[in-house]
């Protein structure tokens, strides 16, 4: 049996009708970037998380270079993030000259250990960004707590993390800002790249709205040194049509979760374990693997079923970074989880067999090799 790590196929075809016929309406409007499609889809975000504003951008990675463009961060800022997340958490603080200061993780839940951020605070600190990773927030109540007593602007990484709830908000609108990716295969994924910021704070959405456009107020008069990062209207129709469906997809994820979670309650992989007060989305449902991670990834390719390692390195490991001088060791649990973690077929439109294929296997796997 053939179990892809993940199939976009069922979603596509459920809106594949109306969408199509929206992309030739777009076709033929010829209004291709930004524009009242991009504005609409902004607003559909702005309702369905309850942010006050919502900026359509080119990335994920672009919504947080804007979000630290809009503070104005500095080079030789400090920002204080985890080391074990994609690349663009911490590129982007870095291509502003900023300073990634990494700090742990909970093995359990893999989010920032929000205590261990108290340390890290300099003078020169200006922002923390937890990530929401694998689609669980991070601990928010305490990381704001310590921000707001230290003066610092919280930029949350939602990037993997649209849908969450934590105490009764969406991820993305816990912090001063919140970054958002439409990369194809996030919960809501385009045919391209996409991305979004979210905030409250009137100041900083009209400063990202100029940002996103060269910092131009009107066209040819620049406000501010932006860059070109614009939300593409094909995007936007692709997004507005698959929305609505959303919750339906991430329930299914948590109930493909809950079989999971069962299954390995007592072995022979853990389960990822929940941030108190998170209604989590499982963009990506990750297990930790006592040993042999790497051959239990090839015993499942063999066996059809595909998995991926988010991320066999971390950040503060990674050649680019050396300058920053950390060195293996420093953050113990962020490299562990680099050795143990395996991604797991989780998407909405698996099928029972396919889950009980999976687990199985899994089982067979540790029965094999003792
Ligand atoms: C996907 C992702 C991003 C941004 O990715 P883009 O591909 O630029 O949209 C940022 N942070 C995390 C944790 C992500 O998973």
């Amino acid at each position: 049996m053939r179990v892809p790590l993940l199939d976009l196929a069922p979603q596509f075809d459920l809106v594949r009708k109306d969408l199509l016929r929206d992309l030739e309406l777009l076709c033929e409007s010829q209004q291709f970037i930004l524009g009242d499609k991009v504005r609409r889809f902004e607003e559909q975000i702005e309702a369905f998380t309850g942010a006050a504003h919502a900026i359509g951008c080119a990335s994920g990675t672009d919504a947080l270079l804007l979000a630290l463009m809009a503070i104005e961060l500095r080079p030789g800022d400090e920002v204080i993030t985890t080391s074990y997340t994609f690349f663009a958490t911490a590129g982007s603080i870095a291509r502003l000259g900023g300073i990634p200061v990494f700090v742990d993780i909970d093995p359990r839940t893999y989010t920032m250990v929000p205590e261990a951020i108290k340390k890290k605070i300099t003078p020169r600190t200006r922002a923390v960004i937890p990530v929401h990773l694998f689609g669980q927030t991070a601990l928010m109540e305490p990381i704001l707590e310590i921000a707001a007593a230290h003066g610092l602007v919280v930029i949350e990484d939602a990037c993997q993390a649209i849908g969450a709830v934590y105490k009764g908000k969406q991820a993305g609108t816990l912090g001063d800002m919140g970054c958002l990716s439409f990369y194809p295969s996030k919960n809501l994924g385009g045919f391209g790249d996409g991305g979004m910021v979210l905030t409250n704070i009137p100041e900083w959405a009209e400063k990202i709205r100029l940002l996103r456009v060269h910092g131009a107020d009107t066209t040819y008069r620049h406000r501010w040194i932006g860059i070109n990062s614009r939300l593409d209207a094909i995007q936007a129709v692709v997004l507005s049509r698959k929305l609505p469906h959303i919750t339906q997809w991430i329930q299914a994820r948590r109930e493909n979760a809950d079989y999971y979670n069962k299954a390995f309650a007592q072995g022979p992989v853990g389960p990822p374990g929940v941030t108190p007060g998170c209604i989590p989305t499982y963009n990506q449902y990750v297990v930790r693997c006592p040993g042999e991670r790497d051959q239990l990834k090839a015993y499942l390719e063999r066996k059809e079923i595909g998995t991926a390692v988010y991320y066999p390195i971390p950040l503060h490991l990674q050649e680019c970074f050396s300058y920053l001088g950390y060195r293996k060791g420093d953050l113990p649990e962020s490299e562990t989880a680099s050795q143990q973690t395996l991604a797991l077929p989780i998407y909405p439109g698996l099928t029972q067999e396919q889950l009980e294929y999976v687990v199985d296997t899994i089982y067979s796997f540790y029965g094999e090799t003792g």
